[in-house]
């Protein structure tokens, strides 16, 4: 088998990479080594960006979203039993986020690209990515039960955290940066309007707390827990209490509750891995980087990474230049390192850790507080959440 881009990984950056390809008219082969309904049940992020949402729409990919997404122009912020709305488009010159799955992200690429794109091969599963650094880097990879070789111009690994290709780049050419929090989030989706019609994030002396959404009828909350935790050690009940708990305020808001259908534990981890590319292997999305999901960043880095990758491709198609592809790691680092910024400083301001100290608290009030008495602070708060540019 023979492409110009060899993709591993279907998740939100390979899929989006295939589409932007086959629109300029760039073959692609796609390795995917779980099936097709585990990919688009996979419950992760929610929350697009206003970049994110203009490429999905640009790529012709966002029909449904605009039908079935919710565009946020804010969230609230909760602390002390106070509520505070940040207003972006009001702080950012008319930018917001769309609330729309990343779950329904992938299922509509997944149907754009069977019915349009090249090939995309579940159950095939890429063992190694062999000669980056030549001419005609291979992915060698296994699909029903036969050992085969995908042939190509340039591979992009978009295989997530626990990938094989970043494993192609010799490690004495890399360098990693890497922080783990000493807690983790409990997520359950619910059965219930969410209370709150915006995004909620409430600091709290217990933990903290956020309330989000996947559709007028269903909500997603997610409780601070210890690091180590399991899902069911939490009944039902432990959970609307504490959930309770932590969004109450003082003038009376009430929490609805509605039947739990799923719950899971997302462990905190920030991640770099520098470079971002060894010759003509490009990485791409969490197989390059991790952000807590505080700042909302993930899914939206991911698709940063996929763009940069194919808008330098087309300049070197059209150009002959191949300054942009070169310049790849460089471009992509920058963003990801604002928005590991961004993801720490919200994760820190709204998180409890084990050891705070009540001059710790005092410190994440005056924070708080910082944002809802300075447009400056909102200002950078807004601009950071609706999201960097995309080079
Ligand atoms: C439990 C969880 C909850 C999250 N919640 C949020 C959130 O609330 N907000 C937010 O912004 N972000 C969240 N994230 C992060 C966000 O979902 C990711 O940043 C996003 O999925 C990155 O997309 P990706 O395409 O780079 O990687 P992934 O979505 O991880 O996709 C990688 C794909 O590669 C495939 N793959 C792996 N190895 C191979 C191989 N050897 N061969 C072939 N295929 C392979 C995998 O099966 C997968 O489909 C969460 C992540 C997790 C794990």
């Amino acid at each position: 088998m023979r492409t110009t881009v060899g993709i591993v990984g279907a998740g939100p950056a390979g899929l989006l990479l295939a589409r932007l390809l086959h629109r300029a008219g760039i073959d692609s082969v796609v390795l995917e080594s779980r099936d097709r309904s585990y990919v688009e049940q996979r419950q992760r992020a929610g929350i697009l960006e206003q970049g994110t949402v203009d490429v999905l729409r640009a790529a012709g990919a966002g029909e449904r979203m605009d039908r079935e997404g919710l565009r946020h122009d804010g969230i609230e912020l909760r602390y002390d039993r106070r509520r505070h709305r940040v207003d972006f488009p009001a702080l950012t010159g008319g930018r917001s986020v769309m609330v729309y799955a990343q779950t329904e992200v992938c299922k509509d690429l997944i149907a754009l690209q069977l019915k349009e794109g090249g090939p995309l091969l579940f159950e095939a599963e890429a063992l190694a990515v062999e000669g980056a650094d030549t001419d005609s880097p291979r992915v060698r990879f296994r699909h029903e039960g036969r050992e085969s070789v995908l042939e190509c111009d340039y591979v992009v690994g978009c295989d997530g955290f626990w990938g094989v290709a970043r494993k192609a780049i010799p490690a004495g050419l890399t360098r990693t940066f890497e922080r783990t929090y000493p807690f983790a989030w409990l997520g359950i989706l619910a059965d219930v309007p969410p209370s709150h019609d915006e995004l909620v994030y409430a600091r709290h002396d217990r933990g903290f707390a956020l309330l989000s959404m996947r559709s007028p009828s269903v909500s997603r909350l997610y409780l601070q827990v210890p690091e180590g935790t399991d899902a069911e050690q939490w009944s039902d009940e432990e959970i609307w209490q504490e959930l309770q708990y932590r969004f109450e305020t003082a003038d009376g808001w009430r929490l609805e509750r509605g039947p739990i259908t799923q719950k899971s534990v997302t462990p905190m981890r920030s991640y770099v891995h520098e470079p971002m590319r060894h010759g003509r292997l490009f990485l791409a999305g969490d197989a390059a980087h991790i952000v807590p999901p505080t700042g909302a960043k993930g899914l939206n880095l991911a698709v940063g990474d996929v763009v940069t990758f194919a808008r330098a491709l087309v300049h070197l198609r059209e150009t002959g230049s191949a300054e942009r592809l070169d310049a790849y790691s460089q471009t992509c680092l920058r963003r990801v390192w604002q928005a590991e910024r961004f993801s720490y400083d919200m994760t820190t301001m709204l998180h409890r850790a084990p050891d705070a100290t009540p001059f710790d608290d005092g410190l994440q009030l005056a924070r708080l507080d910082r944002i809802a008495s300075s447009r400056a602070a909102a200002t950078d708060l807004a601009e950071g959440y609706t999201g960097f540019p995309l080079d």
